[in-house]
């Protein structure tokens, strides 16, 4: 066992449960790991406050998993997520984390998808279920007896569950589970709502918060970037064309992820390594004597493997994966800006850990501005930066040295010395694309497919009541409130229905009505704070697409 394993290793978890933590590649335990894992295991209810990009799927599947008898083939364990994608994602999760474990099965349990052969599935025994709370209200209105053996219950993200309305069903959902159950609460924030259900339904829970210490970042200008995970590879070739950087530092949070990278850089040029826990002390050091001395430019790092490196050439830090907590964020940034130099550190963010950038800007107190995806006129512009800058110092003497030969070539081949110095620059830049269209061509990401805030037309993905699509809350614009209406895209709305009838009917002018977001089952508008109630009660009888809108005003918890 690797010392980086130690960490895991700690907790005298089952030792298949161990092996497959291994095996993903995790190095060590994250604070809200390192914090509630013991807890869970123990068998305590716990409230963890914590978001998404912590690592909190682990915190409690491994001791859940460590607490299950894989011999029973009936629902042990309940894990209630607010949407299908969390649900899923949560499912994969424990399926990843169960590998080594024979017998033991996962089913998810969410609307959209038919409800027999989930049924099926809880039947045939899976001890862990995950769901979202409606469709489980579902099955439970068909047999009721269905979640009877369950004694681990954990509701993950238990605010947004509260904020897409779930309240009602989480009650039906707690009288169906036996009261000696073992309750684990999640959720990034601890508005009164949940304090109330801590207090209803847990039994003398243990608090666990990830202690955030204010932070001071000198000297080095911060930006982030909004990706989906699976275009973090294209957006890091895209901004390394136009970042000007000396070397380079990426963080990643798998030993499996620095490899990928780094070899994905090196397919493109780029001079690059990979850092994790595995590569023996004398190659870690190679790594870092050539990062130092320029054989190496770019270095692709998990957290642990990163631990103490002190190149002054580091100009730039790339956060590829999100770090668990801001002080682990300060840590990793830190790495540039060495020595008083300035450094430049950017921050990958996928739609879902937008919260935690919130905490980090918190933290630090600064805001991490955002950036863009580079165009291709940005990326054409810096391409001929570097060739200018590679060129240019050979000019000076090459008249000298070559002047001659160019003029025998030239005659030789019968050509202008022009298309001689057009066909030597298609030879030295090796296909490069060199114009725009070539440019636009190649690249996979185009600036504006990088996810942005809630697009109100895209109404798309029709999930059922079951699970509700669930969004990072967008800011309200100063002097705007978010109003909600039951009415949504299974109701036949679309934007621009709301929009009509919000002008025509509340005498307002369109500049006055902000972003309108439709979901399956309702919809969110932001309208002018001033005059608002006054606006809500014109609009009081209006209907959209035959029904009565009931526009409310909308409180975030
Ligand atoms: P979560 O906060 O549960 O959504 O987890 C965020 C991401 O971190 C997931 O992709 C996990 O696979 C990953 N992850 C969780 N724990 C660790 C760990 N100890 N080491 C490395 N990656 C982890």
């Amino acid at each position: 066992m690797t010392q980086e394993t130690g960490g895991f290793a700690a907790f005298n978890l089952n030792p298949n449960i161990l092996a497959a933590v291994i095996a993903t590649g995790y190095e060590e335990p994250s604070a809200i790991q390192q914090q509630s894992i013991p807890i869970i295991m123990a068998g305590h209810d716990m409230i963890g406050q914590a978001q998404t990009g912590t690592g909190k799927t682990a915190a409690f599947a491994l001791p859940i998993l460590h607490c299950i008898d894989p011999a029973k083939r009936e629902p042990q364990a309940l894990i209630l997520a607010p949407t299908r994608e969390l649900a899923l994602q949560v499912a994969t999760a424990f399926e990843t984390y169960a590998k080594q474990m024979p017998g033991v099965t996962v089913v998810a349990v969410y609307g959209g998808a038919p409800m027999g052969p989930q049924l099926k599935a809880i039947r045939n025994g899976a001890q862990i279920v995950v769901a979202t709370p409606g469709r489980l209200c579902d099955h439970l209105r068909r047999d009721e007896k269905v979640l009877s053996t369950v004694n681990h219950l954990v509701l993950d993200e238990a605010d947004e569950m509260l904020k897409l309305g779930f309240m009602d069903d989480l009650e039906v959902i707690f009288k169906a589970l036996p009261a000696t159950r073992q309750t684990v609460l999640f959720s990034a924030t601890l508005p009164q709502s949940i304090r109330a259900i801590a207090e209803r339904h847990l039994r003398d829970p243990q608090h666990v918060k990830i202690q955030t210490k204010t932070q001071t970042v000198t000297a080095i200008e911060q930006a982030h970037l909004l990706v989906h995970a699976d275009q973090k590879t294209s957006a890091v070739l895209s901004l390394l064309e136009v970042e000007d950087f000396d070397a380079l530092i990426m963080f990643v949070r798998t030993k499996q992820a620095t490899l990928d990278l780094a070899s994905a850089l090196e397919a493109k040029g780029y001079k690059a390594a990979a850092l994790n826990g595995d590569i023996a002390q004398n190659q870690r050091e190679r790594v870092i004597d050539s990062l130092k001395d320029g054989r190496l430019d770019i270095v692709v790092a998990t957290d642990v493997a990163a631990r103490g490196l002190d190149v002054p050439r580091i100009t730039h830090v790339f956060n590829v994966d999100m770090p668990y907590d801001p002080e682990s964020y300060v840590h990793r940034i830190g790495r540039t800006g060495r020595a008083g130099r300035e450094g430049r550190a950017l921050l990958l963010v996928t739609p879902r850990e937008r919260r935690m950038l919130q905490v980090i800007e918190r933290v630090t107190g600064q805001k991490v501005a955002e950036v863009r995806l580079p165009d291709a006129q940005a990326v054409l512009d810096a391409r001929i930066k570097k060739l200018t800058n590679s060129l240019s110092p050979l000019v000076a003497d090459a008249e000298s040295t070559h002047g001659d030969l160019l003029d025998r070539l030239t005659a030789d081949i019968g050509c202008s010395p022009r298309a001689l110095a057009a066909a030597l620059l298609r030879k030295a830049t090796n296909g490069q694309a060199l114009t725009l269209a070539a440019i636009e061509k190649e690249r996979p990401l185009v600036p504006n497919n990088a996810p942005r805030g809630d697009r109100p037309e895209r109404t798309g993905d029709r999930p059922d009541r079951g699970d509700r699509e669930r969004r990072a809350p967008v800011p309200l614009a100063e002097g705007r409130a978010r109003c909600r209406t039951a009415l949504g895209a299974r109701d036949g709305i679309a934007a621009k229905n709301l929009l009509g009838a919000i002008l025509n009917e509340g005498g307002l002018a369109r500049e006055a009505i902000g972003r309108i977001q439709v979901r399956d089952s309702f919809s969110l508008v932001e309208l002018p704070e001033d005059g608002l109630e006054r606006l809500l009660t014109k609009l009081k009888d209006t209907r959209v697409a035959g029904k009565q809108l009931k526009l409310r005003r909308y409180r975030e918890d």
